[in-house]
């Protein structure tokens, strides 16, 4: 595979992008070699600018929940361009977006849209305090809510990959105010909230894990955070930016059937256009500016292109469930197969699934919470991931992250990811 051109753009990136990127690991700095500098894609594939192509498994992070270049995405932006890119003004189409959320998932009596996930999170936060009065949070280790300051605490992705702890530019009193426990321990949460009686505002947790490879919440788990919520009047938020439109049309509350309070989206609900979105219940929400005191505010929020690429999008899974059910089978599909080549090859390993979330850990032990998600031996991803490209499969460049599958994929695309697994596995011991 001749990658010359992305080695020549990644040098000259370094000279003017701190690391040659504008988001960390994109870097391929875990696995590392040169990241692949991408000339355009369509449905299943990436096409790099030395003329390779990929079958993608990362779908922008999420939001290519049908593929690269969707027409419909791709016609209403065009025809949306031309009536101007912004107006720092309401639109109808904002009305519609909004309606059409509600419709989709529970428990959205008002949504306020956002440009990014990160902004999503931070603001649910903002809500949670603005309305309990109270100031810590609590979150789980590995989980990413995105690079505001109040998360960077044993924030999984690419916080995990580089191996950050302390964060630099993080104050203290920032961080003091973030407790953490493990993913799926809820007795240490209840610990956590009998030592800190009327003092936490909100519980955030990704209902599926998906900043340190896959990782599905055991039974009992998100209902006991829903009681704790209840019984301590704490927000339960349900960071969904990964989750929200993916595992269902509402996401993994209608997936899993827990309700949640606040809820972030990102990632799917754009379409690939940078938006971000919080909403919940009305009583919570109330608090937000300018019906409430709660100040939350964006030049770009609610941006006519992003609101129509994204409209778009979920309007097409909203009028077709069946893409959820195709999605399903498919990603079942690949475990079926994955896990026939890996049991072949006879060393250990985990495959965790939800819906169209999937990944792989090198691990002989159950992958569950972020630490055994470290444990796992990540010098065997890094040259699967390697062999896994050489053969024009593009994996999530670290293992802490999911893989995403798109509709776009065939069963041909299935079977070909499922033969280059079996040819790299021989090549790692
Ligand atoms: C990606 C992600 C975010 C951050 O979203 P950005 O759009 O990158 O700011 C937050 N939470 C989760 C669960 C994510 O996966």
């Amino acid at each position: 595979m001749n990658t010359t051109t992305s080695q020549t753009l990644f040098a000259r990136a370094q000279e003017s992008i701190p690391g040659g990127v504008n988001s960390p690991v994109r870097a391929f700095k875990s696995v590392g070699g040169t990241p692949l500098f991408i000339n355009h894609a369509k449905g299943a594939y990436l096409h790099d600018v030395d003329g390779n192509s990929y079958i993608d498994y990362i779908a922008s992070w999420g939001p290519m929940i049908l593929g690269h270049a969707y027409e419909p995405v791709v016609k209403a932006i065009q025809e949306y361009a031309t009536y101007s890119t912004s107006y720092g003004a309401p639109t109808e189409l904002e009305i519609r977006m909004a309606e059409l959320i509600r419709s989709m998932a529970p428990n959205i009596d008002l949504i306020r849209m956002v440009s990014s996930g990160t902004e999503a999170c931070m603001s649910a936060i903002r809500v949670a305090r603005g309305y309990t009065g109270k100031n810590k949070i609590i979150k789980f280790e590995g989980c990413y809510h995105g690079h505001a300051d109040a998360f960077l605490v044993k924030a999984g992705s690419g916080v995990a990959t580089f191996n950050i702890q302390a964060v630099p530019g993080v104050t203290a009193g920032v961080s003091t105010d973030t407790l953490t426990c493990a993913y799926n321990d809820i007795e240490a949460v209840k610990k956590i909230c009998a030592g800190h009686m009327g003092e936490i505002a909100a519980i955030i947790v990704e209902p599926v894990a998906g900043n340190m490879g896959c990782i599905l919440p055991e039974k009992g788990f998100l209902e006991g955070l829903r009681n704790i919520c209840d019984e301590e009047g704490i927000v339960l938020i349900f960071d969904e930016v990964m989750t929200g439109f993916r595992l269902s049309k509402g996401g993994a509350q209608e997936k899993l059937g827990i309700d949640a309070d606040l809820i972030t989206y990102g990632k799917v609900i754009g379409a690939g256009m940078p938006v971000g979105a919080f909403g919940g219940k009305r009583k919570f929400m109330e608090v937000v500016a300018p019906l409430g005191n709660v100040y939350q505010a964006g030049t770009l929020s609610g941006n006519p292109i992003a609101m129509i690429a994204g409209y778009t999008l979920l309007s097409e899974l909203n009028n077709n469930p069946s893409h959820y059910a195709e999605l399903d089978q498919k990603t079942t599909y690949l475990k079926t197969g994955l896990t026939e080549v890996l049991q072949d090859w006879g060393q250990p390993f985990v495959i965790n699934q939800l819906g169209s979330m999937i990944s792989v850990h090198f691990s002989d032990v159950p992958v569950r919470d972020f630490s055994t998600a470290s444990e796992a031996n990540n010098d065997r991803f890094k040259k699967y991931f390697h062999a896994m490209l050489n053969r024009g499969v593009y994996l999530p460049p670290s293992a802490f992250e999911s893989w995403f599958l798109n509709n776009a994929l065939t069963k041909e695309d299935l079977d070909k990811t499922i033969q280059a697994t079996r040819e790299s596995l021989q090549e790692i011991i």
